[in-house]
């Protein structure tokens, strides 16, 4: 893997990319394809790659390079095309702080603490995983309570198992992962607990990581007590009502040695609050324009810090087009602007960018809040399109061309997605 591609660090850099990760490494080849030239990643881990270093399953790169690749294979070939492109690359050192004029604070271990002038920023910081405290769960403060990432951690990069007998809490894509991953490395899985009526991962993670391998999905079931001393020593997990309030009197004791959480990951967006960026309280990450850019002229930014997705692949399209608008901020000064404000209406939760052009193509991510069968997506009366199902755990996309807006002259356009009777 690749640890870092420069020897001397300069003070002035067209665009400065925060975060290595596939959004980007990603955004630093679309700035470069746009005509930046002296462009700059950092990441604070040992080694660039983001995440992806720690998922050694395969599923990655179907929808960019037409094959099954592990999440180190996708990160490496990124990695290559940014290394053979000239784009300085900076691991083990930290984004302190990004004020107003784009003044990037940088602390590293081997080349100390810099002001780097960028005329450009992407923020590319990617998201941290919700912990016990994010849900309260009663009961003893003992060990063996993680997050399915840092167990993923634990067993894929550093070798060691985090117990004998897990428990999963949430059926998050990373929890449905570590299930298969830790039943392979001969630990016994009793279950995946979730309390919404639905799981929250890919159907196809359902079906290859705990149906394949005859581990329980318990739906509408939650953990409301964790017992143990020094060491947790089983649970008590209970269905909820509809209001997700747990049914105590149909309560069960399931004994384990390790608790994993796979309750959803959080945009890690510090930087974004000191720069005071506009927030969106849905997704919790920056509002964005079609460009990407940020309500911070020449801030941009892409990746799961805008919000989360379920395929890296998304990832590294929404952070190509964050970074060719960097370039072209950097070499023309402004990016193209929108006109026509994006609304999430019935059984839409979010939807980014937020805003769009009547002029250019674009591709809108949005999720669901309850799953349907057949159901239609309707883009205000101007265009409407069937939809098989939708499931809040897998995105839904949807490409506007200028054609579908040619007679639309308002300002915003509502998105809905409704049952079809
Ligand atoms: C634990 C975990 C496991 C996952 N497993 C899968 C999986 O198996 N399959 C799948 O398709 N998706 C998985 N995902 C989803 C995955 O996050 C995305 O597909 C993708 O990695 C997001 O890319 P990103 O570049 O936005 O974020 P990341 O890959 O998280 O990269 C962000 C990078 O920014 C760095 N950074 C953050 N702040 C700073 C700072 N201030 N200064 C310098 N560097 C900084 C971080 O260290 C990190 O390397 C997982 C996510 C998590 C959290």
């Amino acid at each position: 893997m690749i640890t870092e591609s420069i020897k001397h660090l300069n003070s002035n850099y067209d665009v400065v990319v925060v975060g290595g990760g596939p959004a980007g490494i990603a955004a630093a080849l679309g700035a470069k394809e746009s005509g930046a030239e002296r462009i700059l990643i950092v990441d604070r881990e040992k080694e660039a790659g983001g995440i992806l270093l720690q998922c050694i399953h395969p599923g990655f790169g179907l929808q960019h390079f037409k094959e099954e690749l592990t999440g180190p294979e996708y990160a490496q070939r990124f990695l290559e095309q940014a290394i053979a492109q000239d784009i300085d690359i900076i691991a083990d050192a930290y984004i302190l702080d990004i004020d107003g004029d784009r003044r990037v604070k940088l602390m590293s271990g081997s080349h100390g603490m810099h002001v780097i002038s960028a005329k450009a920023t992407v923020l590319a910081m990617g998201a941290r995983e919700r912990t016990r405290g994010a849900i309260r769960t009663p009961g003893t403060r003992c060990s063996g309570v993680l997050t399915a990432g840092l167990a993923q951690r634990f067993v894929n990069l550093l070798g060691f198992l985090p117990g004998n007998k897990a428990v999963i809490l949430g059926s998050g894509d990373i929890g449905l992962i570590m299930a298969r991953r830790l039943t392979l490395e001969g630990v016994e899985v009793a279950g995946v607990f979730e309390i919404m009526p639905h799981a929250n991962g890919l159907n196809r993670n359902i079906v290859q990581c705990l149906q394949d391998f005859n581990i329980p999905l318990y739906l509408s079931t939650t953990v409301v007590e964790i017992h143990g001393r020094d060491r947790i020593e089983g649970v008590t997990v209970a269905p909820v009502n509809e209001h997700l309030q747990p049914l105590a009197d149909q309560s069960w004791y399931v004994p384990c040695d390790t608790l994993l959480l796979s309750i959803g990951l959080i945009p890690e967006n510090e930087l974004s609050r000191q720069l005071q960026l506009r927030i969106d309280p849905v997704t919790s990450g920056p509002v964005v324009s079609s460009t990407m850019e940020t309500s911070m002229n020449g801030v941009f930014a892409c990746g799961n810090v805008v919000h989360i997705h379920d395929l890296v692949d998304f990832v590294s399209q929404e952070a190509i087009l964050a970074g060719r608008n960097a370039g072209l901020y950097v070499t023309k000064n402004r990016p193209p602007t929108d006109n026509i404000r994006l609304i999430p209406g019935e059984n839409v939760a979010y939807c980014v960018p937020q805003t769009i052009s009547s002029d250019r193509d674009h591709t809108v991510y949005m999720r669901v809040r309850r799953p349907l069968k057949e159901s239609i997506l309707k883009l205000g009366d101007i265009y409407e399109k069937k939809l098989r199902y939708v499931f809040p755990a897998e995105m839904v996309n949807l490409k506007v061309k200028p054609r579908f807006l040619q007679n639309f002259h308002g300002e915003a356009l509502t998105i809905d997605i409704l049952p079809l009777e």
